[in-house]
């Protein structure tokens, strides 16, 4: 049989691995001049001033730091979509707020903005959008909301590097974006994130914070030989980058538009040939809008559902080599916030719906043309 396809396979080049070989060689693996250089780069591609990024060990804590920058703690509500993964509503217990859960549009499957407005109190301090599969959320109404009762907005980026809404790049739409360049998402550091802030001295707490709050003039002095006294100003956490990630961040970066390209054609592709099927397909972006193309998830129907559950055929596909997953479990589904939150999936009927029927398939930009007609045919057959 041919090679198995993995879910989420990073396209990782030779250029990466020379890079970090020249790291280790160089003997700076911590946070450094690759580092600079990575946040310089990133800077460049979402249009803003490289003092409005900072990069940082993960996306879970590019959202806990653009949290802790916005002021919000215990006692404060943060609205966000209960179809994520669990570290958007994490972080904000990480954070010492409240996540409140605002169910999402069945359509676009993003936090719906009428949903929002349902859930707002006089606690509510910020509302959290996900770019879902890196379609992008209803930022207009989301802003207009914030604006009205004077909220924080804090965009979850994880799937949308290269997700464009009218023109603006998403993460710097509202006040904080953070991103993630875990192994599976569009680029990858191995592990890694960054903030993107509108505000660059909430970008110089946030990187003090990352650098357990030390003064930035003893991280920054990366190169100098010597000993220097540094002090602790703030009491921050371990949540930095290090020239390693970086190294590999450098060349993911370069390759993003020829990435984004090929996973284009892959969805061209998925949309074509799989448009008989009993399946609702991902929605394409608006109007002048840019989609991300971090996922393709079809919502499986009822009819499919019934003789054959999601995860049968989830089971089915890998037996015959192809990986798939599942973005997301509603929230609510999973034991820990039901036993501390109280949630349960009735709560946000549709994000339980959909979560129960989506299935992703692969669509890394590093597939072979013969591995997407490899993935065409195997999910055809089984949902013939
Ligand atoms: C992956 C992901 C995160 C967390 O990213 P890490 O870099 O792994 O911490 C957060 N939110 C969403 C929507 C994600 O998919």
């Amino acid at each position: 049989m041919s090679e198995f396809i993995v879910f989420g396979r990073p396209a990782v080049g030779r250029d990466e691995i020379d890079e970090v070989i020249a790291t280790l060689e160089s003997g700076w693996l911590g946070a450094g001049p690759r580092v600079v250089r990575f946040e310089e780069q990133f800077a460049d591609f979402k249009g803003v001033p490289p003092d409005q990024v900072a990069a940082v060990s993960s996306c879970s804590a590019a959202l806990h730091l653009s949290l802790l920058a916005a002021g919000i703690g215990p006692g404060d509500e943060v609205i966000t979509t209960p179809l994520t993964f669990c570290a958007t509503a994490n972080a904000i217990l990480h954070a010492g707020a409240t996540p409140v859960l605002a169910d999402v549009d069945p359509l676009t499957l993003n936090i719906d903005p009428a949903a929002i407005e349902r859930k707002l109190t006089p606690k509510t301090r910020a509302i959290l959008p996900v770019h879902l599969a890196g379609l992008p959320c209803d930022m207009n109404s989301i802003l207009t909301t914030a604006r009205e009762h004077d909220l924080v907005v804090i965009e979850d980026c994880a799937h949308a590097i290269e997700t464009q809404y009218q023109g603006r790049g998403a993460g710097t739409i509202g006040d904080y974006g953070a991103f993630s360049f875990y192994p599976s998402k569009n680029i990858t550091t191995g592990e890694g994130g960054m903030v993107v802030a509108r505000n660059s001295e909430c970008i110089q707490r946030i990187k003090i914070k990352s650098h357990n709050g030390l003064s930035s003039d003893a991280w920054k002095r990366f190169a100098d030989a010597g000993h220097n006294h540094y002090l602790v100003t703030d009491c921050g956490y371990k949540y930095n980058m290090t020239d390693l990630q970086a190294a590999i961040g450098i060349h993911q970066l370069r390759r993003i538009d020829a990435n984004w390209e090929r996973r284009r054609n892959i969805w061209q592709d998925y949309q074509a040939r799989l448009a008989h099927l009993p399946v609702q397909h991902p929605a394409g972006a608006g109007e002048g809008d840019r989609h991300g193309l971090h996922l393709y998830s079809m919502l499986l129907s009822d009819d499919v559902i019934r003789d054959l559950p999601r995860d049968t055929l989830m089971a089915r596909l890998q037996a015959r080599g192809v990986g798939s997953g599942v973005h997301y479990l509603a929230l609510p589904e999973h034991p820990y916030y039901q036993q501390n939150l109280n949630w349960s999936p009735e709560d946000t009927p549709v994000a339980t719906a959909a979560g129960r029927r989506t299935l992703s398939i692969p669509l890394s930009a590093d597939l072979r043309p013969e591995e997407v007609d490899r993935i065409i045919d195997v999910l055809c057959s089984e949902l013939a």
